[in-house]
């Protein structure tokens, strides 16, 4: 077993249970890609066992900070087994559901969700990639799944120093799947969808828009950055009579489409539009239009704090044009999935784009990811979804 210090002073946020090591924090030691290291404090104090990742920034991630645990088969068996059982307690309203949260479920660089009987996994950490088959065997028995398909097409395996890799793990068929969402049915492709084919941590915000727009008797509502429109369903079943859903992807509009019909809902009260929110926003001004209800739900503006100065601005923009499209009344959803932006930053930006837009807000309701993407208390890094329901004055 190799041995890696580091450096006196920088045993502490181990101490504490949080799992990562930064690269300026080893004293010394070297090992391979993914390989299990115990890590240790200059006195050789035993801190935790952990993955090596020679190529990243994040040159450890702690597996366990147990000296009496070994890490093996069992070790991943064990730690799968308690984040299913939490998925389980939870009750989720879906068959779309997060069973493995990476760090916050004792995993680093595990992404795992399911979709019906269909699992889609990241793998983002050289430590998981090692334990690659390790982790599907006891996922396929643990979950009782047979086809898991492998999206870790993702930009951040390249810090990692990985390849993508995109494809079946375990069985095979179509990569199509349909699931239940609250009370409508979504479709999604495991291989072409974003992320690992959804975005399950939205689910019960969206269950939140139809309850407002019920209540609030929201008439026009629009959904910016719809994706496949899980937000417009939700809209158009909570009564909406006229919904607009605009991305600049068009093959998730095309199935935002798809999914005004399976759910039965009414296809002319719904409308597609292939085009940058923000370019849309300031026409939707200029034209004098207004609205009930406004999603706003853009991508990751600030992947890490080092963006923030410069999604700061792009967030307030995008509010403060959505809230001078809002009715007296009307309600803006507006959310920042950015890591690099703190819940306490976003209610600055919002609130800074009010008074550009000289719009009053109640704050009705503060929102984050769905519970089966947990955070942990040693792990705020983790929440990286963060929302706001603001109701304009007047
Ligand atoms: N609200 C969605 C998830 C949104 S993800 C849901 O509930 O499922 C962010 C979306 O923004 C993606 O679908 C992406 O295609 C879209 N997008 C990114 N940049 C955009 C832009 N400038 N204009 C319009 N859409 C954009």
């Amino acid at each position: 077993m190799k041995i890696i210090r580091v450096r006196a002073g920088k045993e502490r946020s181990l101490l504490r249970r949080h799992p990562w090591v930064f690269a300026g924090s080893v004293a010394g030691g070297k090992a391979d890609a993914g390989e299990t290291v115990r890590v240790e404090a200059e006195g050789g104090r035993f801190l935790a066992w952990a993955a090596y990742s020679p190529a990243s920034q994040i040159r450890l991630r702690a597996w366990s900070f147990d000296e009496a645990e070994r890490i093996d088969a069992a070790f991943f068996a064990r730690r799968i087994g308690a984040a299913l059982a939490l998925r389980q307690r939870l009750g989720v309203a879906s068959d779309g559901v997060r069973l493995i949260h990476g760090e916050a479920d004792g995993l680093p660089g595990l992404i795992v969700d399911r979709y019906a009987d269909v699992l889609s996994c990241q793998f983002l950490g050289a430590g998981t990639e090692r334990w690659k088959d390790v982790i599907v065997d006891a996922l396929v028995q643990a979950s009782g799944c047979t086809r898991i398909y492998e999206r870790s097409d993702s930009g951040v395996r390249g810090l990692e120093g990985l390849a993508p890799v995109k494809g079946w793990l375990r069985g095979e068929g179509a990569t199509e799947v349909t699931i239940r969402e609250h009370d409508w049915r979504l479709t999604l492709d495991v291989a072409e969808g974003h992320k690992t084919g959804y975005y399950l941590d939205q689910r019960d915000n969206r269950a939140l828009l139809a309850r407002l727009v019920a209540r609030h008797g929201c008439r026009r509502v629009l959904n910016c950055y719809s994706y496949t429109g899980g937000f417009s369903v939700a809209a158009l079943a909570g009564g909406a009579e006229a919904v607009t859903s605009v991305d600049s992807s068009g093959p998730a509009l095309a199935r935002a489409v798809q999914h005004v019909a399976l759910n039965g809902l009414d296809a002319g009260r719904h409308t597609a539009l292939d085009a940058d929110v923000n370019a849309t926003l300031r026409q939707l001004l200029k034209d004098g239009a207004t609205f009930d209800a406004i999603v706003l739900d853009p991508p990751k503006f600030a992947p890490s704090a080092a963006h923030a100065e410069r999604a700061s601005r792009a967030y307030k923009d995008i509010n403060r044009l959505a809230l001078k499209l809002l009715a007296p009344g009307g309600l803006l959803l507006t959310f920042s999935c950015s890591g690099g932006i703190g819940a306490e930053l976003f209610h600055k930006i919002v609130a800074g784009a009010g008074i550009d837009a000289q719009v009053d807000g109640y704050l009705l309701q503060r929102l984050e990811a769905a519970p089966d993407h947990p955070t942990t208390l040693a792990f705020p890094e983790g929440e990286y979804l963060k929302g706001l329901v603001v109701a304009r004055m007047g």
